[in-house]
């Protein structure tokens, strides 16, 4: 194994694949629901009902949802390497702990988490949220969201994140579309540092040239067969 400390960054291309019902039609759900409306905390301000339907009804997708060969393939291979392997990920699905990653910052939250504006709680959450859940800390009613990072928010552990960006010597992005900063910018930091870097994508992302060395395909595809030619080292 010539790279001891590894930073993977994962997309929504990783969980494409995972059966999450209409979720596979990913563009698709943007074109029904308006971004501003359930992405953002003034959308959660205006119409809280809308809001709390649009994650519903997402969370209840998770239910069926299972990991895939990618994300199997990337548990793996945290294990068999032993060593300095973070996982971020863009994902608020909880599909690479179901695979066994252990090593993992979830960077715009979790749709399995619930987290109360009033109190700042943060817990697991797998039920539907209304206006009229109460928080099971502060007792209130109408505070909980999901414990997601909409836009306009901070994602989260970013000092973090930076670090080990500083740090590693390898750098793997799957399945990113290039497009959403700040995580967009990781890889020119990575090689800013002289990791090397690596883009695993269906196709092409928009910061493709930035990348060192490419594998394109679908992500059950070129995921395990990196992965497997990283472990033969
Ligand atoms: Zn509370």
């Amino acid at each position: 194994m010539p790279f001891s400390k590894i930073v993977i960054l994962t997309g929504a291309g990783l969980s494409a694949e995972s059966g999450l019902g209409t979720f596979r039609g990913h563009d698709g759900l943007w074109d029904h629901f308006n971004l501003e409306e359930v992405a953002t905390p003034e959308g959660f301000a205006r119409n809280p009902v809308k809001l709390h339907a649009f994650y519903n009804m997402r969370r209840g997708w998770l239910k069926e949802a299972k990991p895939n060969a990618a994300h199997v393939a990337l548990a793996h291979f945290e294990e068999a390497h032993g060593g300095d392997v973070l996982t971020v990920t863009q994902n608020i699905d909880g599909l690479h702990e179901a695979a066994g990653t252990r090593h993992l910052i979830h960077m715009h939250g979790e749709l399995g988490r619930a987290l109360c504006a009033r109190c700042g709680t943060s817990l697991p959450w797998t039920q539907d949220l209304s206006l009229t859940t109460a928080c099971p800390v502060c007792h209130k009613a109408g505070f909980l969201r999901p414990d997601v990072v909409w836009f306009g928010e901070m994602p989260r552990e970013m000092d973090r994140i930076h670090e080990a960006l500083r740090q590693c010597d390898l750098f793997v992005s799957v399945g990113t579309s290039g497009m959403v900063y700040p995580a967009a910018g990781f890889v020119a930091l990575a090689a800013s540092e002289g990791a090397h870097t690596v883009e695993l994508n269906l196709d092409p992302s928009e910061g493709a040239s930035l990348f060192a060395e490419a594998h394109y395909g679908p992500a059950t595809e070129v995921v395990p067969a990196y992965v497997e030619t990283l472990l033969r080292g």
